[in-house]
Formats: structure tokens, sequence, C-alpha cells
């Protein structure tokens, strides 16, 4: 079974066209101006028809956080995460919902969940995510958030000598921990795949990298982890490794045409040659470093050197949202500042493009998605061009990515299955969902300890003065 969107704008190479769009089954069919109708049919009249995006990067469980952490850089707002206390697996159900809903009222029909797990409650916390990402449907990528070292691990000592305390959990059982949950949760034809994604290399060891590379290699995983996300790290990796953490990770092997890496702010002209030798992908969070002032991913240079980016929204505790269509805007003018040829720039073209296809090849799929493409898979997004937000009728794409689009997804489908359809979600009850957001938590604010702890230290390697 299967449906038409009939009269449907499409971009072409040299502007727009109106076709119908055929879907059978799970992959789009045909592509073509007046089709004969086939199963349901949908009114593609004033409509713009693009293929899904990619929330490369995100954190779901951050949705409990977001609005309440004051601007602080990386490492102390990650002290100041730290203290809140654990959540439960309902919750995660809840914000994995929460991120979903609003990844694909912005035009996302994949997403990547670095998941934060519960301590001790690993494998409920994992489950509750799948589930929330097989009730709504949209396509998901769970990425259990794993490291072996402790919070102070990832702060540069400066020479001082630090003693981190040793992580809750051992090597090997992280590494047990992630072959179960391949088994029983990694269903890429069903929509769930997970990721080996140990946190970064500032809170990891090397025989857990290994682990995760041993463990993708057999399953054909995709891998992910932060990279350099601020000058903090940057240190760290040199008194870590005497290397930059670029370096480090290709000798570790884990960079790869499968791997993608949150946030590359901190990278020299030979790590960006090492990302374009081993094909990673770098997942662009653009407003999570503007909000932990991480500094400006030299993403112009990437391109340039035929690296491929996709953007993410982070998690909603350094966003503090997770509207796709908002990063790819900030994501693609925030770098206007940086090179004054402007033929360098970033076109709302190639954002949409580095937004989808990108975000495929970053998780080793451009063959299957990323494109409207005959034999492709159906995930899809319509906009309603009569939206307000995208009036009066200009440059389609031009409004969508550099306006401000409200209220413009007018249907998404992934894998051929209709998601949202006039404007809202079919899947999910998206009234309870604000109800249990509302009744599950308070207005509240609040002051770390952790962060009063350790911020004179933090002031200290960082060169800022004492207070
Ligand atoms: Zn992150």
């Amino acid at each position: 079974m299967g449906f038409t969107i009939q009269n449907a704008l499409i971009p072409t190479d040299w502007g727009y066209d109106t076709v119908d769009v055929q879907i059978g089954g799970d992959r789009i069919i045909a592509i073509a101006p007046n089709l004969k109708p086939m199963g349901t049919i949908i009114d593609g009249r004033d409509k713009l028809l693009l293929p899904g995006f990619v929330n490369a990067h995100t954190h779901s469980s951050e949705l409990w956080q977001r609005g309440i952490i004051p601007p602080r850089p990386l490492e102390l707002w990650l002290a100041d995460l730290y203290d809140f206390v654990p959540l439960d697996p309902e919750q995660i159900y809840l914000s994995a919902i929460g991120t979903a809903v609003e990844t694909m009222l912005s035009g996302g029909t994949s997403v990547v969940d670095h998941l934060v797990l519960i301590p001790g409650r690993e494998e409920e916390t994992i489950a509750a995510a799948v589930r929330a990402y097989q009730d709504i449907g949209i396509r998901a990528f769970v990425a259990p958030l794993i490291q072996d070292e402790s919070l102070m691990a990832g702060v540069p000592s400066g020479g001082k000598t630090m003693n981190p305390e040793p992580y809750l959990r051992s090597t090997a059982a992280t590494l047990d921990l992630m072959r179960d949950t391949v088994r029983q949760f990694h269903r890429p034809d069903e929509g769930i795949s997970v990721m080996v994604a140990p946190t970064g290399m500032q809170l990891c060891s090397d025989a857990l990298f290994e682990g995760c590379v041993e463990l993708s290699d057999r399953h054909h995983l995709c891998r992910h982890t932060h990279l350099l996300e601020s000058r903090a790290q940057k240190l760290l990796a040199q008194e870590k490794y005497g290397c930059s953490a670029v370096e480090h990770l290709k000798r570790l092997g884990f960079l790869s045409p499968r791997t993608s890496l949150a946030h590359c702010v901190w990278l020299d002209d030979a790590d960006i040659s090492i990302l374009v030798e081993t094909c990673s992908t770098v997942v662009h969070n653009p407003l999570s470093n503007l909000r932990l002032g991480s500094g400006i991913a030299p993403i112009l240079k990437y391109r340039q050197a035929g690296v491929n980016v996709t953007f993410g929204c982070d998690g909603s505790a350094s966003n503090d949202s997770q509207d796709l269509l908002e990063a790819i805007k900030v994501g693609s003018i925030l770098h206007n500042v940086t090179d004054m040829d402007y033929q360098h720039w970033i076109t709302p073209r190639e954002a949409i493009e580095m937004a989808s296809l990108g975000g495929a090849k970053g998780l080793n799929l451009a063959d299957h998605l990323g494109s409207l493409t005959i034999g492709k898979k159906a995930d899809l997004v319509l906009y309603d061009l009569t939206s307000l937000s995208l009036l009066p009728r200009t440059d389609p794409i031009g409004l969508l990515v550099l306006g401000r689009p409200t209220q413009a997804v007018h249907s998404v489908w992934v894998d051929g299955k209709p998601i949202v359809s006039n404007g809202t979600m079919t899947t999910v009850d998206v009234d309870q969902l604000r109800q249990d957001l509302f009744d599950r938590s308070q207005w509240i604010s609040h002051q770390s300890k952790t962060v009063q702890e350790i911020e004179a230290h933090y002031r200290s390697v960082m060169g800022l003065p004492q207070r």
C-alpha cells in the first residue's frame, strides 16, 4: 500500500519544480509531474517537500534541565548538570518523546540521542528511550553515553596532582553493557540503531575507545563522540596524550566513514587533514557552542577541505531547545563573520543538504536517506508555504533557513509511515505530553554545590582571575 503526494514543490538544480511523489512501502518509487494517482492522495499544493533532517547530536534527558543552568563554560556547566538528582525511566521516556516531537516539528526525521544513563539503571534507561522512539516513530540512533573516568579527570590539571576518584563503573562492565545493548536493541530495520559513543577523550580511557571500535567493527555500528568542544579539552589532550586529541583518536582507530564527531571547535589544520583522510563527519552544534562560550567551530574550513558537516541541537540543557531549523540557521550564518570571502559562506540550499544528506552520510546511510531520490527511504517533510512565517512568496528554501519558521511543518513521514499530519503529531498525544512534563516538574532556580567546589581550580588553569 502506498500514497501519492500531488503537486508538491521540490528543489531542482535551477529552481523549483511542481511534481507528484509516490511512496510504495517504505521507499520513494516515483517522482514526476502528473503521475497516475496511487493509494491515498496527499494534497501537496502550496507546500515544499524536502528530505528529513537529522538531529545529529542531542542528549534527550537534558530536557528536564533546560533553561535552568546559568551561563557557564562547558566544564562548570557539566558540574552543574551532574548535581541534579538522577531521573527515573519514566522521565527518560517523556524527555525522549519531547525531544522527538520538537525535532520532527522543525524538519527532522532522525535523531542521534547521546543518551545519559541513570547510574545503576542503565539498561532501563536505554529501554525507556527505545520505547519512546518506537512509540513516536522517529528514526533513532541510540548512543548510550559511556565513560570510565570521573568528572575531574576532564579538567586540565595545570601540573597539579589531581587524583580524580575512580568512575562508578569499570571499563569492562561498560563494554559488557554495550554488548548487551547491541544484542537487545540494535534493530536498524525497525528504525532503532545502537551506536558506540564514548562521551569524549576527556572522560574515557584508550581501552574504552578500543573496545568500542571492536564492537563497532563486529556489528557494523556507527561511532559517535564529543571532540574538542572547549579550549580546556585541547589543553587536556596535550596533558593526557602529548599530541592532539584527533591524532590520538586516529591512532586508536576510532575515526572512520561511520564516525560522527560532535562540536569539533578547537581543531587545527593538521587535525582537519585527519578528518579528511578518515572521512569522519563533523556535527555542528552552534547554539550549544554559543551558550557555553565554547567558540566558533571552523565550519567553513571543514567544508573547503572536504569534511562532511551536519547539524545537531545538542542537549536541551545547553541550547535550550530542539528546534533543528534554528540550529541550521544559526549554524550557517554564524560563520559569515569568520571569513570575509562571502563565496565561502553557506547558502540556504547548502545548509539543507548538510542537514539531510550530510546527516545521512554521518550515519553511513547516504545510499538510503537524505535526498529526494527514487529508491531511497521515504523519510520526508512537507512544509506549508502558506504559513505566515513563510510568506510572502519568495524563495521557499531561502526563507525556511533564514527566516523564523513557526508551525511550518505540515506532514512528516518516516519509512513511509505518517508521523505528523496537518501539523499534528499522529503517534503521540502532545497535550498529554504537556501535562506530564508539567506535572513532573516545578519552577525552581538552583545553586550548584559542585561548581562552588571546582570553580577556583578551573579559573586558575584557564588563566582567569580569582574572585
Ligand atoms: Zn553533547
